[in-house]
This record gives structure tokens, sequence and C-alpha cells, in this order.
């Protein structure tokens, strides 16, 4: 008997996910040992591709018809190591009868955190205070070090999904005022919450803080761009932890250097890695981390199983933990 086979394109893809697939003896599992960023990663990639039955993605690369088809028609299931699926041609796949998971909710919780991390992190200067300290410019009695509250705040969602509840229910212990969300349909979790729905253009006008947790589509790519940044508060912070994109970096950075709003607090950028001499870097008021939003041994390990599960019940003719429909 032939064995199935199963290319994971990840290069940090954790042994819990590894041990998972390697239990099952019908299963030649491979971890893809590609360098990042390497121009010929891509290429490795779609060499090892040819002829799997299944296949783990990650969000480095984008995932095209044209790796579908150098994969073969024997491909029977995709998953993705993710929440968001930006990264991944859903036509190409849906027209070829993949089957195609991803890896939701075990992630809610980390990503929150990394959202509260950065909210309070622009709205109270880090990145000034930490450029003080270490240049050994720190003085008493300056102003620049005042920032804005939580307390009392008005707090706007752009996305109250699986991310967008793990941020509001962390803030319930900060004193927020209001919250607020925006997005597609509204949210029978909401009520419980007790987050009101508005109209975007509302949320962006009204909330101290926008928190942008809501996926990269054609919708809402871009839809922070000038004419969303000018109707902000001046004393808003912009929090992003959805995908770059979502935000004109252009307009971002015309609109924290003229002070139209007061900051910025982000987890993804575009393009990741950012150069270091990147000009939204320079920003005083713009606090950028790495793309840390999962980052935590317990969520990625949780990631990889659910990822190796789609797979091994795809593979076996059941559901997947996490399919896309
Ligand atoms: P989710 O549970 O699917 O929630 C996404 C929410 O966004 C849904 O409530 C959806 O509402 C809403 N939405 C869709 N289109 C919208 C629009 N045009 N305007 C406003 N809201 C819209 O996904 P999640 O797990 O919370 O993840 C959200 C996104 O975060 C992912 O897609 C991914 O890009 C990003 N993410 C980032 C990290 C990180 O490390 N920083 C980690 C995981 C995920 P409807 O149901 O009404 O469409």
């Amino acid at each position: 008997m032939s064995l199935t086979r199963v290319l994971i394109v990840n290069r940090s893809y954790p042994s819990a996910g590894l041990e998972l697939l390697k239990g099952n003896s019908r299963i030649q599992a491979t971890v893809l040992p590609y360098e990042d960023y390497e121009p010929q990663s891509l290429k490795e990639i779609k060499q090892s591709v040819k002829g799997v039955d299944g296949l783990i993605w990650n969000t480095r690369y984008r995932l095209t018809g044209e790796i579908l088809d150098i994969a073969g028609p024997q491909l029977k299931a995709i998953s993705s190591t993710s929440s968001g699926l930006d990264h991944i041609d859903l036509e190409e796949v849906k027209k070829r009868n993949i089957r195609l998971g991803n890896t939701p909710g075990v992630l809610n919780d980390a990503v929150a955190d990394i959202a509260v991390g950065v909210m309070i992190a622009a709205a109270r200067r880090f990145k000034e205070g930490i450029r003080n300290l270490e240049s050994g410019e720190w003085k008493y009695g300056v102003t620049w070090t005042l920032g804005q509250d939580i307390v009392g705040s008005t707090v706007g969602i752009v996305g109250l999904g699986g991310i967008g509840q793990a941020i509001v229910r962390r803030l319930k212990g900060f004193d927020v005022a209001r919250f607020i969300y925006s997005g597609r349909s509204e949210k029978p979790e909401a009520k419980t919450l007790n987050v009101e729905r508005v109209p975007q253009e509302q949320l962006l006008r009204e909330s101290d803080y926008v928190i942008l947790a809501c996926p990269l589509t054609n919708e809402t790519r871009n839809m922070i761009n000038c004419t969303a940044l000018r109707t902000m508060k001046k004393t808003a912070v912009l929090v992003n932890i959805g995908r770059g994109e979502l935000i004109d970096q252009e307009a971002l950075f015309e609109a924290l250097r003229e002070q139209c709003i007061f900051a910025a607090g982000l987890d993804v950028v575009t393009p990741e890695p950012l150069p270091k001499e990147h000009k939204l870097l320079s920003l005083p008021n713009c606090f950028i981390i790495p793309h840390m939003g999962s980052a935590t041994v317990n969520t990625r390990n949780a990631m990889a199983q659910i990822a190796a599960n789609n797979i091994l019940l795809a593979l076996d003719g059941q559901p997947m933990q996490f399919p896309i429909n």
C-alpha cells in the first residue's frame, strides 16, 4: 500500500502537530526546510509540492492556482495554520474541489492579549519612553509623556468575530464607558457582551480606540484610508491586529505625522517583514511589533494540532475540525 503524502510548508511547524501526523502509519509527513525570505524558497516549495495528497500551508507565501496545478489532481486536503485566509486563492481551491480548513478559535486569546498590549503601548507612548530611556535623555517633569486613558473611553471594534470578542472581554476590566462594533452582520454574542452595532463611519467618528479585527478581503483592503483617518478623533488610537493591508499606510503615515490621530499600535503591516528603513518606523507615535499575535508556545502547538487533524480527518473522508465552507 502506498503512503499518503502530506507536505508541511511551514518551517516553524511545532512537533505537537507533526507527532499527530507521524502517529498515523499510512501518512508520510515532510516538513519543508525552506529558508524564509530567500528567492529560491518558492522554487523549492514548487518542487516539493508535486504529487502530495495533503498540504499544511502558512501565511508566508500565497497559495495560487499555479501551485495547485503543480501539486496535481491527487491533492485532496489543505489546512492553513492561521485564522485568516487572505493568502489563499479560495476560488482556485474551490474550482479543484479540494477540502480546505483553518485554525481559528484557539488563537483568540493570544491575539487579543497582543491587541490590548499594542493599544496600551501606543496610547501611553511606550516608544517615545523607551527611546528616551535608552538614549539617556530621561528627564522628570516633561509633558510629552502624557497619553490617553482607557477608562471612560469608547472602544470601537471593526469585526466582532472570535478575536474581536476576546478583546472586548479583556477590556471589560478597564472600565471602558462604551463598546461599539461594525461588521457585515449582527453578532448574537454582542448582546451578552453589551456591544452596540453601528455603521463604520459612526464607529470611526465616535471611538477613542479603533481596533481592526476583521479579515482582509476586497471589501476591507485599505478601509482605513485618508477619509477614514480624517473622520477619527484627533485623540484617537488606531490598533491593527487584522492584516497590514486593511490600512493605507501612506495615509496613516501622513495622519500620524500631522497628528490627525494620536497614535497607532500595529501587530501587522505591509510588507512583512517591514524594512528597517520604512518611514512608519521613524514616527514616535507609531508602535509596531512584528506580527506576534498568535505567537505563544501553547497557541502555536494548538494551531499545529488542529491543522494536522484537519488533514487527517479529510484524508479519511470525514469532515475537518475547522472546515471552510
Ligand atoms: P472571525 O472569527 O472570522 O471574525 C472576523 C469578523 O470580521 C467577523 O465577525 C466578520 O463578520 C467580520 N467582518 C468581515 N468582513 C467585515 C467587514 N467588511 N467589516 C467589518 N467586519 C467584517 O476571525 P478571527 O479569528 O477573529 O480573525 C480575524 C482576522 O484577524 C483574521 O481574518 C486574520 O486576518 C487576523 N488575524 C491576525 C492574527 C495576528 O497574529 N495578528 C492572528 C489571527 C488572525 P461577519 O461574520 O458579519 O462577516
